[in-house]
């Protein structure tokens, strides 16, 4: 049977990468250019281009052109230019569940607006992808997904496999999704390049051919081949209607067709045989030496994810739920600036940028992205935080009392600790003389307060240090507003909080002292105690944790470990000769810092000495390309210190303690974990991946021969048998390995590394992140499992904290607590609240993480109307009251609000 040789001109191009972005958009700009010239040349044989799966290109390229566009978007239209369906190739591991779903539907919804959304799941470069991106691809109406790492080609000789996993004798496969939805899945089996540089001349084409078609078919299950016309940032080539005219001419057996990935997936799905191997879940090489996995790209620069993290909670946990709330009440939804907040958030997702293993210009820049996602989160989150805030109801505040609304924009209740400045008194420049103010607002005496809620109960709270600040109000009609307030931190547990809801507080003046209570005095200043946990200090900063309930303990967690590291920004690899170093046994100097009803805080510092940098050997092998894994460089003799200070809070409603690590790093080429030793003996744990809690092995296959074993995690990582469990949730540490001996959890919280790593030497300092680092994470006992004891509920809010408005006092029409949206369910896990990107319904999205159905019942008043809707927040089902969620299955509902 005839053959059919696809060729499928593109051009993966990393945004950032060896070059800063600019500099990468200067070529990319020719090839666009010399692309519309191509397509545009009369009688040109030319067919199509693959634009590698991202939009965001093409604003790269019509900031430069906007003159073109017009003509872009007939290219589109005539599906010579191909582009979509993502905005940018993310990491898929290092990105939230909800950036993941923004991508695609930002993408497709661009691709759609300039005329056409090629139907292929990218991913070409991923680094690994996530298990559930065969049901978000599916929700979207993708069948097929490309992808060029994660699964292990074995070749026809092993067409009857008994390894069924992330194995496959063909570049063809099913890969399914743990809720069971599945998609056809290709595998770049010999790269995405492997259609690179097609010779025109003969004998070159000749051995070219021999050679690459041999490769393809050696993995390929049917008579339709592919071939990738392009590399890396390569530029167009020109002659691929010459040199198809040659191959056609040398091989009679075969077609040789200028093709498109929908060209080539209709043929290839139309002969496939009727039995494909299976994947299931994640793809992570798995099946591999694991040399070359790049999972330490989830520490390499661990700032830019501390960033990432903090921006992704802003935008889709509070900012967006915040939003449809005033949508709710205001029936306004600031959509076109959400989106623009969210496009500029995922410009620092692409695998090359959030993986870190880019060159210091690159990081550089993409802080200076975080800092202007964080301006904007904030500054909106303030004002519609502001605006909801002037809609209830306040003009029951008692005589002279401050009132404020505390807003839960998570899933779930909420019972934390809130601190919030608070203005006792405002004196603005209009109303006295500013150089008075001051001195006049320090002088004057402030009443005692209690404060109450909107019930009347009165809350337990602290006062602290009213000092007297300049302040500034910006109002919509009038010049702006200076005064002076008398501002004091106030710190409240703040109990019930409705899910997707509010509760009003009043601080009103009363014959009660300001003075903050007393609780009764340490017993011993190394013990910190609430409601669910006891902790007790060693010396060395270990500590030993009980569950108050259970009466269960782990002891002597909280090991840091330091090691030498000769890798690059991708791989970690362990440098010769020493052994790890440890603060075991290293006293540690304590402070207390504080001791309240609300919260015990407790500092402590070590004094780590660890060899300054690697030994000479390692420039040597730098400069010479010495692959990592073959490095022999070990640490060098000398010494330096590196200061480590632990900031550990325990308040009250902390289901287990929060900790702050402050590095001082001065050494180079190093790695420093957090060790947690369980004692737990088990085979597997469990960690939060995307719209997933997946189950991993604690011990790797048998191919595998790095000596190191990390995974990804996005939120947390926990480790349990079947009667007690420990997880560990992070705030932007993305790395973990669980170690067999004394069942550890390690949690990479610093690695130091000098140079990118992959196709040559650039070196890169920064990333050896000197200075000042930071690292956050908190630790959560439970019975059972993270699933079973849904622990994960506590993880998933850590870090995620209520917001509280200090607000007028008037009339509003919503009452003083209120919850948007009610839902009940018994073990689902929230993920998103909005108003959808096309149309005026309220989205809201959860995941089943248990294998087996769960119902689901919501409602956003009496009589509203919900339905399931796809990812893409497309209705999928007529309206219903109550919905059956599979396992596993991710859960979009859209509510139709009528006002
Ligand atoms: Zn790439």
């Amino acid at each position: 049977m005839k053959k059919t040789a696809h060729i499928i001109s593109h051009s993966h191009w990393d945004r950032e990468w060896y070059l800063p972005f600019e500099k990468h958009r200067y070529y990319f700009i020719k090839l666009m250019n010399n692309l519309i010239d191509e397509f545009e040349q009369e009688g040109n044989q030319f067919q199509s281009f693959h634009l590698d799966g991202q939009t965001v290109l093409l604003e790269d390229y019509f900031a430069v052109h906007p003159e073109n566009r017009e003509k872009v978007k007939q290219l589109i239209e005539e599906k010579k230019l191909t582009i979509g369906p993502w905005y940018v190739l993310q990491d898929a591991f290092l990105t939230s569940s909800e950036a993941n779903v923004r991508n695609l539907l930002i993408g497709m919804n661009d691709a759609k607006a300039y005329g056409h959304v090629s139907k292929i799941g990218y991913f070409p470069d991923t680094f690994g992808i996530y298990g559930q991106a065969p049901q978000l691809l599916k929700q979207a109406g993708i069948e097929t997904a490309a992808f060029g790492r994660g699964v292990k080609p074995t070749g026809f000789n092993n067409t009857v496999s008994d390894t069924p996993n992330f194995e496959s004798p063909f570049s063809e496969m099913i890969w399914k999704s743990p809720d069971g939805s599945s998609v056809l899945g290709i595998l770049f089996a010999n790269w995405y390049s492997n259609g690179n540089e097609i010779p025109v001349d003969e004998e070159e084409a000749r051995v070219f051919w021999n050679h690459k078609l041999q490769d393809a078919e050696k993995y390929a299950s049917t008579n339709q081949l592919l071939f990738m016309n392009g590399c890396d940032h390569q530029p167009l080539q020109k002659t691929i209607p010459e040199a198809i005219e040659t191959a056609s001419a040398l091989y009679s057996d075969y077609t040789f067709k200028h093709s498109s990935f929908d060209e080539y997936t209709d043929a290839l799905k139309k002969v496939l045989p009727e039995k494909l191997q299976v994947i299931e879940g994640e793809l992570r090489n798995q099946r591999t030496d694991g040399w070359s996995t790049l999972v330490n790209t989830a520490s390499a620069r661990i700032y830019l994810k501390q960033w990432n993290n903090r921006c992704q909670t802003l935008l889709e946990k509070i900012a967006e739920p915040l939003a449809a709330f005033g949508y709710l009440a205001n029936g306004t939804y600031p959509r076109e600036y959400i989106r623009f907040m969210w496009k500029s958030l995922l410009k620092n997702h692409p695998h090359d940028s959030i993986c870190g293993c880019s060159v210091d210009e690159v990081h550089r820049e993409m802080v200076t992205r975080f800092e202007r996602v964080s301006q904007m989160g904030e500054v909106f989150v303030q004002e519609q935080a502001a605006e909801l805030a002037l809609t209830v109801d306040t003009s029951k505040t008692p005589d002279g009392g401050i009132p404020f609304v505390v807003m839960n924009t998570t899933g779930w209740n909420k019972n934390e600790v809130v601190t919030k400045l608070v203005d006792l008194e405002k004196v603005y420049f209009s109303q006295m003389h500013f150089e008075e103010i001051p001195a006049y607002l320090r002088d004057k005496e402030m009443p005692a307060y209690k404060l109450v809620d909107d019930q009347g109960q009165t809350v337990e709270f602290q006062l602290v240090s009213p000092t007297v600040e300049f302040g500034y109000d910006l109002p919509d009609d009038k010049f702006r507003q200076p005064f002076f307030a008398k501002r004091a931190t106030l710190s409240f547990y703040a109990e019930e909080i409705p899910s997707f809801g509010y509760k009003t507080y009043y601080l009103v003046p009363e014959g009660h002292s300001l003075v903050q209570q007393q609780i009764k005095a340490p017993v011993n200043d190394l013990e910190m105690e609430n409601e669910f946990v006891h902790l007790l200090f060693h010396e060395d900063g270990t500590y030993d944790v009980t569950d108050k309930k259970t009466g269960k303990a782990f002891h002597r967690l909280g090991i840091y470990e330091d090691t030498g590291d000769v890798g690059n920004e991708y791989m970690f690899k362990e440098a010769k000769g020493y052994s790890a170093i440890t603060t075991k046994g290293i006293p540690a100097e304590f402070t207390l810092v504080e001791r309240s009803a609300l919260r015990t805080v407790l500092e402590f510092k070590h004094t780590l000495s660890i060899p300054v940098s690697a030994d000479e050997q390692l420039d040597v092998e730098r400069h010479k390309l010495i692959w990592h894994k073959e490095r022999e460089a070990g640490r060098a003799n000398e010494m330096t210190a590196i200061s480590l200070r632990t900031v550990v809070t325990l308040e009250k409603g902390m289901k287990g303690p929060a900790f702050k690590l402050f590095i001082n790093n001065q050494a180079t080429d190093h790695r420093l974990r957090v060790l947690f030793p369980t004692g737990l003996q088990t085979e597997t744990h469990q960690a939060d991946s995307i719209f997933e809690i997946v189950t991993r092995p604690n011990t790797p296959e048998k191919e595998w021969e790095n000596s190191s074993f990390c995974h990804h995690q996005q939120r947390f990582v926990s480790l349990s048998d079947d009667k007690m469990g420990v997880t560990v949730a992070t705030d932007g540490l993305h790395e973990y390995e669980i170690l067999q001996k004394d069942g550890t959890i390690a949690v990479t919280v610093l690695r130091s590394v000098a140079e990118l790593g992959d196709w040559g030497y650039f070196p890169t300092p920064e990333a050896q992140c000197l200075g000042l680092q930071t690292a956050e994470w908190q630790v959560l006992l439970h019975q059972k499992d993270v699933l079973a004891s849904k622990a994960y509920v506590d993880a998933y809010q850590y870090k995620v904290p209520l917001l509280a408005i200090q607000t007028s006092i008037h009339e509003g029409k919503l009452p003083g607590t209120h919850q948007f949206v009610n839902w009940e369910t018994n073990g689902l896990v929230w993920s998103s609240m909005r108003v959808a990107e096309e149309q005026d319904d309220v989205i809201v999205r959860w995941f089943n993480p248990a294998g087996q159905k769960e119902m689901l019942k919501a409602a956003i008043h009496d009589d509203a109307r919900s339905y399931k809707s796809s990812i893409l927040e497309e209705k999928t089902t007529d309206s219903k009251n109550l919905y059956e969620v599979e396992g596993h299955e991710i859960i979009t509902l859209g509510f139709h609000h009528k006002r």
